[in-house]
């Protein structure tokens, strides 16, 4: 029902020998279209396209007035504080975990980061070499372990300075019970960050008011998964954080005063939004934010639902196909669905459905490695040889994943080139070594 809201659904592209054959994109947890309004949106911006606050023309006052009064939009779409200098514009998810890990470092100097087996290496590398970092294990189902958590947190007490978990996974899907998790964490006197490049596009989200213990502290998403722009994303956090620390990126916008031997930070946001932003990208996600408002979460979330299971029901009915965590009842999670072919690598498997099907899929370990590692049992003898080179060929899983926009029947045209490739799987692997 929302296919005619997203830009580009209808385009053709060229399989094996030229045929042009319609796209089918089934890599929305990398990034997903943009919406027809936000491409719009952008053009529409055009008019009045000027850098924002330090001019005293009409557009650069028109462009202020779209970019400071977004934050607002921001903040209700995810439930967050009425704080709104607290909304700091990034780059990506990735840039704006890199900023609060420097922001921790700078006020903390040290102490425990809590972070989990499951995450993107975006929230797992940033803070390694700054803290000590914990990771909160999963168990045999590919899910968090909450006990495993609670006995870290034990352990670790006052020398925890945040949980840091994803609110769903980009390789299984699983959602995390972050209300949960933060009522544990916030009795042990830390605060919780939530990656939510996974779930703000697919589910509501609510961080809840300061004042309830199942408060998100820390909000990240991007927006060019949720049918906006690359080059935006959003980092949203208390006051007293952001207000602790000099920015990490210095420079134009982030002063009040200088002189040269004297700096006096600008107040918040601005301190923190180091050059001049990226307005047009922040007009595009309050666009898209409008959209995704106005059909409603719980809407999209279901429709997800609906596509998510009956993939898992067709694929898991086609033989030698290996279908991981998808046919579980507790139907908890966002629309990913990692798979393989037994007797094909994932790359190849990828491969063949954009070549002969034109299939967008994602294969590998997507930014997960040790959640991959995990869920496949990799040896640590694997790991040491992978260490030296003398392994080539990444383990991994072929991943399908939906947007609101897509449909039953590409599911079906997807279920039958798998049903081809398996039955003709010898002549496939001699056409697509690897
Ligand atoms: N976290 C998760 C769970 C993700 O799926 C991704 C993107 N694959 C990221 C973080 C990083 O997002 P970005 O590349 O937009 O910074």
């Amino acid at each position: 029902p929302f296919r005619k809201l997203v830009a580009g659904v209808n385009a053709q592209v060229p399989i094996k020998n030229g045929v042009m054959t319609p796209y089918i994109n089934f890599d929305n947890a990398a990034t997903t279209p943009p919406f027809i309004s936000v491409v719009n949106r952008i053009i529409d911006f055009s008019q009045w396209y000027s850098s924002i606050h330090r001019g005293t023309g009409y557009k650069s006052k028109a462009s202020s007035e779209i970019y400071d009064s977004s934050r607002e939009s921001v903040l209700n779409f995810v439930g967050g504080s009425p704080d709104k200098d607290c909304v700091i514009y990034v780059k990506n998810t990735t840039e704006a975990i890199n900023k609060l890990s420097n922001m921790y470092k700078d006020i903390y100097g040290g102490g425990v980061i809590l972070s989990t087996s499951m995450e993107h290496h975006s929230n797992d590398l940033p803070w390694r070499n700054k803290f000590r970092v914990d990771y909160i294990n999963i168990n045999k189902a590919g899910r968090l372990d909450l006990d495993d958590l609670e006995k870290k947190l034990s352990f670790y007490r006052k020398s925890i300075r945040l949980v840091t978990i994803t609110g769903a996974s980009n390789v299984t899907g699983f959602k995390n019970p972050i209300h949960h998790i933060a009522r544990l964490t916030h009795k042990y006197g830390a605060r919780i960050l939530v990656d939510g490049a996974q779930l703000v596009p697919h589910s509501f989200i609510d961080m809840k008011p300061h004042c309830s213990p199942e408060h998100i502290d820390y909000l990240v998403f991007s927006a060019h998964k949720m049918y906006a722009p690359f080059g935006i994303g959003v980092l949203i956090g208390p006051r007293a954080t952001f207000e602790k620390c000099p920015p990490d990126y210095k420079g134009g916008g982030t002063v009040d005063l200088v002189t040269h031997n004297y700096v006096k930070w600008a107040k918040l946001p601005d301190k923190e939004e180091a050059g001049t932003p990226n307005v047009m990208g922040v007009a595009a996600l309050v666009e898209s934010i409008n959209i995704l408002s106005s059909i409603g979460m719980g809407y999209i979330d279901e429709y997800e639902k609906r596509l998510t299971e009956y993939a898992a029901n067709s694929l898991s009915n086609i033989p030698d196909i290996e279908l991981y965590y998808a046919a579980e009842k507790n139907f908890d999670k966002v629309s990913i669905i990692p798979f393989n072919i037994k007797g094909l690598h994932h790359s190849q498997t990828a491969r063949i459905l954009s070549d002969e099907a034109g299939i967008g899929v994602r294969s590998g370990c997507f930014c997960a490695q040790p959640y991959v590692q995990k869920l496949l049992n990799v040896s640590l003898m694997e790991i040491e040889e992978r260490k030296r080179g003398i392994l080539k060929n990444h383990p991994g899983f072929v991943r399908i994943s939906f947007g609101m926009y897509n449909t039953f029947d590409e599911i079906d045209v997807l279920a039958l080139m798998l049903k081809k490739i398996v039955s003709n799987k010898d002549r496939y692997i001699k056409e697509y070594p690897l």
